[in-house]
């Protein structure tokens, strides 16, 4: 077992309910410590840099206008395995997939409505915590 930090994302449509310290608990609850966050309001060239792994994909347009469609609360949630933990607490992306119990279960509105984005290696873990937070905002 490794210590490792992950990046988190707080969606529009979480922040637009009012839901981010019901989401923050679902973190804390699994062991997951948040040692950053802020809340921004994304550009879309913030955004569509930050998906640009999914350009081609044909649902970019629109999630990049829900993303910039309201304030998201950017964090960096560190613990045991972070990055595979987190998105175990996540859920599947179609929350209809996803399990009793998870984030996306209890929250999220739709496939693209998802209430969080979790990083989905320790590779882009590193990328996106850099794209958001200096390395002195991170506070153990
Ligand atoms: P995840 O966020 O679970 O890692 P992806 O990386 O595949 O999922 O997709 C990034 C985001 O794009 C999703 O969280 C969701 O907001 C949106 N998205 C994914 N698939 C679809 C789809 N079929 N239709 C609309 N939006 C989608
Ligand atoms: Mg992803």
């Amino acid at each position: 077992m490794t210590v490792e930090n992950t990046l988190s994302i707080i969606k529009p449509d979480a922040t637009r309910r009012n839901l981010t310290g019901s989401i923050n608990a679902k973190f804390e609850q699994a062991g997951l410590k948040i040692v950053a966050q802020k809340r921004l309001q994304l550009t879309k060239k913030m955004a569509q840099d930050f998906y640009k792994v999914h350009k081609d994909r044909p649902f970019f347009n629109e999630l990049v206008d829900f993303m910039i469609s309201g304030p998201v609360i950017a964090q960096v949630l560190r613990g045991e395995n972070a990055v595979k933990h987190n998105r175990d607490v996540m859920g599947a992306t179609n929350p209809k997939e996803a399990e009793k119990g998870t984030i996306r279960n209890e929250f999220a509105e739709s496939i693209e409505a998802n209430s969080v984005h979790g990083s989905d290696s320790i590779e882009n873990a590193k990328t996106e915590i850099e794209f958001f937070f200096a390395q002195i905002e991170l506070i153990y």
